[in-house]
């Protein structure tokens, strides 16, 4: 069904921009709760994501390549990368990963220097 199939794809863009977003902003030097954080909230955000078939094709997705929270590259490079996975398999075009950088920025008042 079409309409659906619009509203799988809108979910899909705005969970993506916010997980490159906050991948972005993860903190260069994480300390271990940092870490912690940011790998729990992935494996919850893999069972809670609203769509069940992504969600299940996700975990499995998990499964192959772990979160990578050691750093904000780290991080940041591996949520590309699992989107490339995700985009294979929807035969879309393959994400360049040196541009997630400067593609996701906040907009938050607080980047600091390092922003
Ligand atoms: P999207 O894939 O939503 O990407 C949005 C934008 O992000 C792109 O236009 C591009 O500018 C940028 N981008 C593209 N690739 C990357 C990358 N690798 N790194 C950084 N930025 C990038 N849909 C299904 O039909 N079946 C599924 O099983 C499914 N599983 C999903 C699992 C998860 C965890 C998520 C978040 C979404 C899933 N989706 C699934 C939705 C799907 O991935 C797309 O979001 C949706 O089809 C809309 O696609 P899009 O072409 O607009 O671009």
């Amino acid at each position: 069904q079409l309409g659906n199939a619009t509203i799988k794809a809108e979910l899909g863009r705005s969970s993506w921009k916010l997980l490159h977003t906050m991948m972005g902003r993860f903190p260069e030097q994480p300390t271990t709760d940092e870490k912690e954080a940011l790998k729990s909230f992935i494996y919850l955000f893999s069972r809670l994501y609203p769509c069940g078939e992504c969600a299940t094709e996700f975990q499995s997705i998990l499964e192959k390549y772990p979160p990578q929270v050691s750093s904000r590259v780290a991080a940041s490079q591996w949520a590309c990368a699992v989107h490339n996975i995700v985009n294979q398999r929807l035969q879309k075009e393959i994400f360049d990963c040196g541009t997630v950088a400067e593609k996701y920025k906040c907009g938050c008042d607080d980047e600091g220097i390092t922003a």
